[in-house]
């Protein structure tokens, strides 16, 4: 223990380089009863040492507590569109405090890799690291943001301006750079790829939605807009994710 530490310790005081803010993670690798296994220790891990790579940029990093194998055939599978599926496989721990990351051996009627629930993060066999980043910015609150979606005819076009970065301008941008090719280096960019990684500080203009539902026809639907999002690290930000 270094002197520091030691005086910490000691007067109980939090010394910023001690105490750099960290969430929990607890991972639960779901395998079957002949063996079969959803996710192999290296690859928890290179799922949390990316998140502490991305995260750093907003001064967040994230602690592996616990990791788990939960050997259940009938968890080994999620169906996406089903929610008792899910609420099955991400009731498995509750409240632990931190972010439950459930590696799964297939996500059924989805192509997606990996999904956020408020319950926990639903890891799929082809889900890269930088997915698992992804869907930890939804955990910390932020939303999907792209250029363009099949879902709209709204489309961001043209270049970058100060009111569409208004906490991130800056003359160091390359010349011919659109607007979409900002947001397609965000991490929240919407579409999976290892190229998504930055936290911008403040909000950024782009195509996003938030779900709506109808309690005429009971369902869901995304209303679609173009505006500043907010996936930034200074507005909206959770900085303890937890999942229920
Ligand atoms: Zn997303």
């Amino acid at each position: 223990m270094t002197a520091a530490r030691q005086i910490a310790a000691i007067v109980g005081l939090c010394l910023p380089a001690l105490c750099a803010p960290a969430a929990d993670v607890r991972a639960y690798v779901i395998a079957k009863t002949n063996g079969e296994v959803a996710a192999y220790p290296d690859r928890v891990a290179a799922c949390l040492s990316d998140m502490n790579m991305v995260y750093a940029q907003a001064g967040l990093g994230f602690n592996l507590v616990g990791c788990s194998v939960v050997v259940s055939n009938e968890l080994y599978v999620v169906d996406y569109t089903n929610a008792a599926s899910r609420v099955a496989l991400c009731n498995y721990a509750k409240n632990t405090g931190g972010i439950e990351l459930y590696f799964v051996g297939e996500i059924a009627s989805s192509q997606v890799h990996a999904f956020h629930t408020r319950r926990g993060i639903v890891v799929g066999p082809d889900a890269t690291p930088r997915d698992v980043s992804h869907e930890v910015g939804h955990a910390c609150g932020w939303k999907d943001i792209y250029e363009a979606h099949s879902g709209t005819s709204l489309a961001v076009e043209g270049s970058p301006r100060q009111e569409w970065i208004p906490d991130d301008w800056s003359s160091y941008y390359p010349r011919n750079i659109t607007q979409a090719d900002i947001i397609q280096r965000l991490l929240m960019y919407g579409r999976s790829g290892d190229g998504h990684l930055d936290i911008p500080a403040g909000a950024v203009r782009g195509l996003w939605y938030t779900n709506v539902f109808n309690h005429v026809t009971h369902t869901w639907s995304r209303d679609w807009r173009i505006s500043l999002a907010p996936v930034s690290a200074w507005h909206g930000m959770n900085r303890s994710p937890q999942s229920e």
